[in-house]
């Protein structure tokens, strides 16, 4: 495996789209978890979503696959892949509301860097990041499982509208 860069910064809104398509699906059949092929659906959309994504649009993706498809099967897909540590819920700065967002889950944490303006999101990964994680293990004697970090700020495009 390539060394991870030290630093990296999405010019879209994510980092992490899946380059292995199917990879929520392998990790819940090496869990033994066996699944419908709407589970199947909405896996594959959440492994390549170039946004994160809340309930609502996922819905939108997976009824153009299947119009069966409903949110009930969302919500429980969603609780599933949570349980596994397989997603991560955020709310970015309910910059959009009061809804939650689900993405993948990188090698690596990032950190989320929303415009407080346009409501634009990018996702930086920074070994600074990596390493201040090891220090609060140390520091406060905890084994870290969730890092979670949201920086808001105005964007360069909205700052030279005000
Ligand atoms: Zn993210
Ligand atoms: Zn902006």
């Amino acid at each position: 495996m390539a060394l991870s860069p030290s630093h990296r910064v999405s010019s879209g809104e994510r980092i992490n789209i899946s380059s292995e398509p199917g990879r929520l699906e392998n990790e819940l059949a090496r869990r033994g978890i066996r699944l419908t092929r709407q589970r199947r659906t909405l896996l594959r959309i959440i492994d390549t979503a170039p946004e994160h994504l809340n309930v609502e649009v996922l819905l939108e993706k997976a009824q153009h696959a299947d119009p069966r498809l409903n949110r009930v099967t969302v919500y429980r897909t969603l609780d599933l892949l949570k349980r596994h540590g397989l997603v991560d819920e955020l709310d970015l700065l309910h910059l959009r509301g009061h809804q939650h967002f689900y993405e993948t889950r990188g090698p690596r944490d990032h950190i989320h860097v929303a415009c407080l303006g346009c409501g634009k999101v990018r996702e930086v990964e920074s070994e600074l990041f990596d390493r201040l994680k090891q220090q609060i293990a140390r520091d406060c004697d905890v084994e870290i499982t969730v890092a979670r970090t949201e920086i808001g700020g105005y964007c360069a495009a909205c700052r030279r509208k005000a």
